[in-house]
């Protein structure tokens, strides 16, 4: 009893500490930088595959200064920088011609960009690692490494051979995004000249029923409304768009309806909304721009036709870096993109809106323009009011369920 008034001394102090800390609240940068270090950080779409294919110089563990030259908008270092804790790394394929020999080389070009996946990994065994569930990826947080998974961009290399579906799962794709920009084998695409199948093809039906049965996510990004409604009639797991935002606010056939969004949400599914200019909001440009592209146009539809060589793709390049230099882009900024996550929020719930950036592949706005800036996102986020809860759901949470339900009907299926 005797020691009764020097106990009370001591919480009096530690009250007033208390109060102290009380008195003055984390600012707005503080509580960014906490929460985005605690929440599993998740980019279901980067499109750094190609790049390094295209060139084989890049290297991935050195830090390239952001919108400088090549350097692109991913590397392992400002993915440390921006606390982003998982990536799919995008297998992309530009479809060229539905032949045998169109679908061979596609073929060869997607296992190399698997190969120089694996060979970044393996060449920074400290700080990265291949992540094939959602477990290995909350297992490496811990660890302190980032996560890296593979999803497939475009279905053309599977061609017309269903069994190419597993011997890319038996490699680690975890994803495959059934079309690009136009119609394949597997189905239509939205920005074809027009639709071929009427949605998915056979052999599309059979892909879709095959990646339920592996426990591979599909990716509904890309492919026409059509197909989408093939899919989400077919498919007895969750689906994802791993990079597309809403057509109410933007309309492109990219960008998905309300009516899909609730559909999506029936399903269970996810949308990780797309940082692609484009497709967040129509921006006014100079007519000085508007004239330069518009001499550009016959390149830029050879290119879009995936017609141009090597070497008349590097000069197109350069055009377009000029034109960019002299008349710069009116770009949306990070606050117009997250009007889209606002707008999903509304349509579908939190459980169903995700993040997938399509840095490497035309994605970056003012205010979100590499890897580096993530967190970036979280402190908009926080400002609109999300709680740490909700901001940990759009980061990755809702998307790791969604991948966690993939393998578990696959498991249920295969027994
Ligand atoms: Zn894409």
């Amino acid at each position: 009893m005797k020691d009764l008034p020097k106990i009370c001394i001591l919480s009096m102090s530690m009250i007033l500490v208390a109060l102290n800390g009380c008195t003055q609240p984390k600012s707005l940068s503080e509580r960014t930088s906490e929460i985005h270090d605690r929440v599993l950080t998740v980019d279901t779409h980067i499109d750094w595959p190609m790049k390094q294919f295209l060139n084989p110089d890049f290297n991935p563990s050195v830090r390239h200064a952001p919108g400088q030259g090549d350097s692109g908008q991913w590397d392992l270092i400002r993915m440390e920088e921006g606390g982003l804790d998982a990536v799919f790394m995008s297998i992309f394929t530009p479809q060229k011609k539905r032949t045998d020999q169109g679908h061979t080389k596609s073929k060869e070009v997607a296992l190399k960009q698997i190969e120089l996946t694996k060979k970044m990994v393996a060449d920074n065994p400290n700080i990265a690692a291949i992540a094939l569930t959602p477990k290995d990826a909350y297992r490496l947080e811990k660890a302190g490494k980032h996560a890296i998974f593979i999803g497939m961009e475009n279905g053309y290399p599977i061609a017309k051979d269903i069994r190419n579906v597993k011997l890319f799962f038996d490699l680690g794709v975890r994803y495959i995004t059934l079309t690009h920009s136009k119609n394949n084998e597997l189905g239509d695409s939205s920005t074809d000249k027009q639709p071929e199948w009427g949605g998915l093809s056979p052999l599309g039906e059979e892909v879709v029923e095959e990646m339920n049965r592996l426990g591979m996510i599909v990716d509904i990004s890309h492919v026409h409304d059509e197909t989408f409604w093939d899919v989400i009639k077919l498919t007895k797991a969750p689906v994802i768009a791993s990079h597309s935002s809403a057509r109410t606010l933007r309309d492109v056939p990219r960008n998905i309806s309300d009516e899909m969004l609730k559909a999506i949400k029936q399903n269970g599914g996810v949308v990780q909304v797309c940082l692609l200019d484009d497709f967040i909001k129509e921006m006014k440009q100079t007519p000085e721009r508007e004239a330069a592209l518009e001499e550009l146009k016959e390149e830029t539809s050879a290119w879009l036709r995936g017609e141009l060589s090597k070497v008349e793709l590097e000069k197109f390049k350069e055009k377009y870096r000029q034109i960019d230099e002299k008349y710069p882009k009116n770009r949306p900024t990070l606050a117009d993109a997250i009007d889209h996550i606002d707008h999903l929020v509304q349509v579908m719930g939190i459980e169903h809106v995700g993040i997938g950036s399509d840095f490497d592949g035309g994605g970056g706005l003012v205010g979100i323009d590499d890897v580096s800036e993530m967190p970036n996102i979280t402190r908009e986020l926080l400002t609109r009011g999300y709680t740490e809860d909700e901001i940990r759901q759009l980061w990755g949470g809702n998307l790791m369920r969604v991948f966690n339900e993939v393998i578990q009907v696959a498991a249920e299926l295969q027994n």
